[in-house]
């Protein structure tokens, strides 16, 4: 049996070890490892650990002291600590890593998207777009936006922020995905949004806001992705589940 960590906080993370187990059965023992950050996660199929690994030796201690033949890091495209700290510690212990990441989002005809790299960036540029904005971002991501002054936000989020770092001008809506474009149109109108940021993440949860922009004219100052691991990288479940398959065979039979 292969013991397979799965660094998850998606919904990706939570599709493969669905299909790892429905596929694979008793060939692996798959624990999926969570953040903490969101206090009622969709619990994967398998074990789960919760917490920090306390940097890249603390996540090479687990590996080594867990015996994890295989990692898989399912984590959000933005989750950039996250993702280094696999790519060092599996080199520094010599594990098999994974980055199963959904392709990113790309303007199409009708699109009126200010690329910018960085939130904080976002933040500077928002005044010379629109008035009236539709944050689509992390909690940790608000505290950014105290530097523009007066303008009406409103920032949507699974969790409660933090309430130092929410602006005083923004106000905080709760919600977790998917999303209708229907839905999605209707908000943007009813509080007569003129601007989207949002960061890059890809899939189909999140995506409505974007058709819903298009249809409305309004431009989306849209984070781009911070840079890809090195190593083998997948888009999808299947594929991932393509680059699982050889290498527990290998085993199996060895
Ligand atoms: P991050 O900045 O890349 O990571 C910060 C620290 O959080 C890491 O150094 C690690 O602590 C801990 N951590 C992150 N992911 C972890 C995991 N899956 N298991 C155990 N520890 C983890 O991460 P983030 O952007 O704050 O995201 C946190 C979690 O939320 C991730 O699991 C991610 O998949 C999910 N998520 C993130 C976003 C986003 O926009 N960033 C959106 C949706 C979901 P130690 O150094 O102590 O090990």
């Amino acid at each position: 049996m292969k013991r397979v960590l799965i660094l998850g906080g998606t919904g990706e993370a939570v599709a493969f070890a669905r299909a790892a187990s429905a596929e694979f059965g008793p060939s692996v023992d798959l624990v999926t490892s969570l953040a903490g950050r969101t206090k009622a996660p969709t619990r994967p199929q398998g074990a789960v650990r919760v917490g920090g690994f306390d940097g890249v030796s603390g996540l090479a201690d687990y590996l080594s002291t867990e015996e994890i033949d295989i990692v898989i890091d399912a984590t959000h495209p933005f989750a950039a600590k996250m993702t280094a700290n696999a790519v060092a510690a599996c080199d520094l212990t010599h594990k098999p890593r994974l980055r199963l990441d959904r392709p990113a989002w790309t303007a199409v005809p009708g699109d009126d998207w200010h690329a910018v790299s960085t939130v904080a960036e976002a933040a500077v540029h928002l005044p010379e777009i629109g008035s009236r904005a539709f944050l689509t971002l992390g909690s940790s991501d608000l505290a950014a936006f105290k530097t523009v002054p007066g303008m009406p936000l409103w920032a949507r989020m699974i969790e409660a922020p933090e309430p130092g770092d929410v602006p005083p001008q923004c106000t905080v809506i709760r919600a977790r995905g998917p999303f209708a474009e229907n839905d999605e149109v209707t908000l943007l109108r009813a509080h007569r949004i003129d601007v989207l940021v949002t960061k890059n993440s890809g899939g189909d949860a999140a995506a409505a806001k974007l058709s819903a922009c298009r249809s409305l004219g309004i431009p989306v100052v849209m984070v781009a992705r911070p840079p890809d691991p090195p190593g083998d990288r997948v888009p999808d479940v299947a594929a991932a589940l393509n680059w699982l398959r050889p290498r527990l065979l290998l085993t199996i039979s060895s």
